[in-house]
């Protein structure tokens, strides 16, 4: 095929793989992303916290085997930690504090504790060695055409600058391209333009949970060089304290701490901001055990200072429009966080869509022996987005699902006994 022009809007996780996807069939790309370089240390990590330590599961992983860089997996691997199952943490009637691990899976497959933004750092590295590959940061889609293939973004100042001086006024560009992806998350821009071209089933529901990140520091009293036992608890799982209607979680991060988040309803956030002294009392009777791992004043202060979010989740079909368009992760699929599969399905569309515009450039050119003509890459590229849409839109709804399921069992299901003993059947 003929190389293309491809832009991808959005430089997360999910647009820098597509980047590399593409690049590596040595098509030009050029990325346009609203912020500014995630990887210049003045730029507001997304969600206005430090980081998002997530779960990276085969999914994800796979996705990235097949990206053509075999730097890319060796490199976000070797920051990861393996984590074996999910730790239980309650308290028996007697006042005692346990843990019950439970497997996640009985031929003891992992998954992996990642960092999302280092995971993106390292695709950024990436991409910029390449020379067919162009960034263009603080540019903020604001328009496109599908028909005509042109797009308009917005040039922002720098955050640093424009915090300092709003004097300087955005100036827009016009950009065009054959073929756009859109990976700029949940509330995406492109799929808006996208739903004035297509006739787009499109879902959207805020549960009632909003959720803060709070932090386990390293172990400073203990002085081994061995960094895992810098872990005041186990690193090789992900820690759940269930409380029913709500629940807190821990993710081991590489230098001994856990980043751990607080899911809880709205009323139940209202209640605690109301007086934030009563937030240690709180953990103490639903999260017994928690103030020992984070002291007190760290807890009201994580409260205080960091947002409490909400979480959204989008289904929406098709994903594409004729040649010129497709949406990609959150974007096409932003999902409640449960289930820990949202980035790793969005580096799984990456994947499955770059294996049908393959097939389908493949196919089209061996088809018709009769016919001399080179094959066109826009009919190519549409026969391709449109199976995509159709094996992909069922998929994602049903991880979308699963993923809403999954907090039931998270916050609640994991403490009943039928649970816990079709558990330990499982694992015998
Ligand atoms: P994003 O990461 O949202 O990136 C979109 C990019 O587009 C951003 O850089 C943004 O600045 C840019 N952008 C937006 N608008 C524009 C515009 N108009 N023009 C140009 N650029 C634009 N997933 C997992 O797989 N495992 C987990 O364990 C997990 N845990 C999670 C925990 C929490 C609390 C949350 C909230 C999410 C979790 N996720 C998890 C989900 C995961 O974070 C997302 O699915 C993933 O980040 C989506 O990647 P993306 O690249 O599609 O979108």
């Amino acid at each position: 095929m003929a190389k293309q022009k491809f832009i991808v809007v959005g430089a997360g996780p999910v647009g820098s793989l597509a980047a590399l996807y593409a690049a590596n069939r040595g098509h030009k790309v050029k990325i346009y992303e609203l912020r500014s370089d995630l990887r210049d240390p003045s730029t507001t990590p997304l969600n206005f916290t430090k980081s998002i330590n997530l779960a990276l599961s085969e999914r994800g992983i796979n996705a990235m085997r097949h990206a053509g860089s075999k730097a890319l997996l060796d490199h976000v691997m070797m920051s990861t930690i393996p984590m074996s199952g999910r730790m239980i943490h309650g308290q028996r009637p007697s006042g005692e504090l346990y843990e019950e691990p439970q497997l996640y899976d009985v031929h003891g497959r992992d998954i992996y504790a990642a960092d999302r933004a280092e995971l993106n750092k390292a695709l950024l590295d990436i991409l910029e060695k390449m020379p067919n590959v162009k960034f263009y940061f603080n540019h903020k889609l604001t328009g496109a055409d599908f028909k005509r293939k042109v797009a308009w973004f917005e040039v922002q100042n720098s955050e640093k600058s424009s915090s300092k001086s709003s004097a300087g006024r955005a100036k827009e560009v016009e950009v065009s391209f054959d073929f756009m992806l859109g990976a700029d998350g949940a509330h995406s821009s492109v799929r808006y333009h996208l739903m004035k071209y297509t006739q787009m089933d499109y879902q959207q529901e805020y549960i009632d949970t909003l959720w803060c990140e709070f932090q386990i520091s390293p172990n400073r009293r203990r002085k081994s060089e061995h960094p895992m036992e810098r872990f005041l608890i186990s690193p090789y799982h992900l820690h759940i304290w269930p409380g029913k209607q709500f629940m807190f979680i821990a993710i081991p991060s590489e230098d001994g701490s856990f980043t751990c988040t607080l899911f809880m309803p709205s009323a139940n956030y209202a209640y605690l901001e109301a007086d934030t002294s009563k937030l240690p009392s709180f953990f103490d009777h639903h999260f017994p055990g928690v103030t020992s791992l984070i002291p007190p004043k760290e807890l009201i202060a994580s409260f205080e200072t960091n947002p409490h979010l909400p979480l959204i989740s989008i289904k929406c079909k098709p994903y594409h429009h004729s040649d010129s368009v497709v949406i990609l992760g959150d974007a096409a699929h932003a999902m409640v966080p449960f289930y820990g599969q949202g980035m790793n399905a969005g580096l799984e569309d990456v994947r499955t869509l770059f294996a049908l515009l393959d097939k389908h450039e493949a196919t089209e050119e061996s088809n018709d022996p009769t016919n001399p003509a080179p094959a066109d890459p826009a009919v190519q590229r549409s026969a391709a987005l449109a199976e995509y849409s159709a094996v992909r839109a069922p998929d994602a709804h049903a991880i979308n699902d699963l993923a809403l399921q999954n907090y039931v069992e998270m916050r609640d299901s994991v403490l009943s006994p039928t649970y816990r003993l079709r558990k330990a059947l499982e694992e015998w």
